[in-house]
């Protein structure tokens, strides 16, 4: 079985922001769920770093827009491996083999007619990238970012976007392509009002893929961006692995480029013979004061604050925990702490702790042997089944909850078997929460990696025995020796 995910790529005018984040740790703790379960996994992300709005920001820094480009992508990378992204492909849309790909396709349609010369008069928001619709041409705004726009009229080569309006309806009607399943309607009267013809290329940017043709234009950049998709995994160059992956199994984006992934992006595939990605789930905006976080509102989250005061998977978990992931939700740090000390202090790094404490003080730093709890080998069962539906449903934040009902349970057994008096059978206590635990490490491992990690080494248990989903159901023989222990979570005030 395979698994093929992607994020958007990101533009390069400006560095990652909790938005980014988002998604990439979404999709980065899909990509580990299903390496989990044995699936052949491709996870691709990277940088888009053509069009316009790039080559006016690093005229603004001082730089040429590879310049910019290698600059910005490098700190994208950076922040993925800080957050721990376990990508297979980074890919950067000024790479070479992305470049032919893109024109190679514009060929292809080219001679397919389903590109035709024409003259688009219209107006153009840089910001978004997006050719759009204004009501009132005197004073003219973009719809989407309200920023002043400006009219653009040149002869363009037009994609046959119109041609796609009834079977676009009728695949976001009735199949899974559009996710959430709330989201449907909009999709659907957007492309209900009728889709126009969409042009794909730009006479006067300089900064872009050129086009194949005689009279030499620049690529649309949504029109090249969305072609990484299938660029990233060899389409046209290595069939092999391109037949491996193709189609996506999920697409996760934000729900502001809906328009471009699903309409655009399906009607390129389709024009194309490509079977469509089975699901493009738009998430929700992590609202900071009542606004969307963006640059251009200076309302700016930065990651690198939360990851160097709380540490990676604190901040992986507040995102996947805190709101259910098509919505949007309010980002503070008030928010942020709260989670950090209810549910990583208090309820599992505590849990921890009680069982090291028991297990050295009692047992001389092994783990006893012995018969593990009906209880707790039928709940690890019953919380296996139920976060891997969740997950598989792409609901992050409901999947944790499930787990957590685990951590719940483990340290309520602890207080009513009271395993460190003397009277108690203590050992069984012991064994059987030590089971619960290495199972909770387990199924959180999609979600934290490092803590799990690190709390397998002072378990003593194999690193690789919490990598592999079905293990949960294997038990324990012989004696395991606890590891060296460290603090993990402190607790903030
Ligand atoms: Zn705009």
């Amino acid at each position: 079985m395979k698994f093929y995910i992607t994020t958007p790529l990101y533009y390069v005018n400006a560095e990652p922001h909790v938005g980014h984040t988002y998604t990439t740790v979404a999709a980065d703790c899909l990509a580990r769920f299903y390496r989990m379960k044995g699936y052949d996994v491709f996870f691709l992300t990277g940088t888009d770093e053509h069009g316009q709005k790039i080559y006016e920001a690093s005229k603004k820094e001082g730089l040429t827009p590879i310049e910019l480009a290698d600059r910005v992508s490098e700190i994208f990378k950076n922040m993925w491996e800080k957050i721990n992204i376990s990508y297979d492909r980074f890919i950067r849309t000024t790479e070479k083999q992305h470049e032919e790909v893109v024109k190679k396709v514009f060929k292809n349609l080219l001679e397919k007619g389903e590109l035709y010369k024409g003259e688009y008069k219209g107006f153009y928001c840089v910001h978004c990238e997006s050719y759009v619709n204004v009501e009132d041409k005197t004073k003219p705004i973009c719809p989407d970012c309200k920023r002043d726009i400006s009219e653009i009229s040149e002869t363009s080569y037009f994609f046959k976007l119109s041609k796609y309006q009834n079977i676009l309806e009728n695949i976001i009607e009735n199949t899974e392509f559009v996710k959430p399943d709330f989201r449907k309607n909009e999709v659907l009267n957007f492309v209900k009002i009728g889709l126009s013809d969409l042009s794909i290329t730009r006479r006067n940017v300089a900064w872009g893929i050129e086009s194949p043709t005689d009279e030499k234009y620049t690529i649309y950049v949504w029109f090249d961006a969305l072609l990484n998709y299938l660029s990233g995994i060899g389409y046209l160059y290595d069939e092999e692995t391109f037949k491996k992956y193709w189609p996506p199994d999920v697409q996760l984006i934000g729900k502001d480029i809906m328009r471009f992934h699903h309409i655009i992006w399906p009607a390129i595939l389709l024009s194309l013979n490509l079977p469509l990605p089975k699901k493009i789930f738009a998430h929700g905006w992590w609202i900071s004061g009542k606004e969307k976080i963006s640059k251009s509102k200076g309302n700016i989250i930065s990651p690198e604050y939360f990851i160097n005061e709380y540490g990676p998977d604190p901040f992986r978990f507040f995102l996947l925990r805190e709101i259910p992931f098509g919505l949007d939700g309010e980002f503070s740090e008030e928010n942020f702490k709260k989670r950090y000390n209810s549910d990583l202090v208090n309820d599992f790094g505590n849990l921890l702790n009680r069982t090291l404490n028991l297990i050295e003080k009692k047992f001389n730093d092994y783990v006893p042997e012995g018969e593990i709890d009906n209880q707790i080998i039928e709940i690890s069962y019953d919380v296996y089944k139920k976060f891997s539906e969740k997950i598989e449903n792409i609901s992050f934040s409901e999947a944790i909850e499930e787990i957590w009902k685990l951590v719940v349970f483990l340290n309520k057994y602890l207080d009513e078997k009271t395993p460190w008096r003397e009277t108690a059978n203590s050992e069984k206590t012991i064994i059987s929460v030590f089971y619960g635990i290495r199972n909770l490490l387990i199924f959180l491992y999609p979600f934290i990696p490092q803590t799990c990690e690190k709390m397998a080494n002072m378990l003593g248990l194999k690193i690789e025995e919490i990598k592999k989903l079905g293990n949960f159901k294997i038990k324990y023989s012989g004696r395991i020796k606890i590891g060296k222990r460290e603090i993990i979570f402190y607790r903030k005030k």
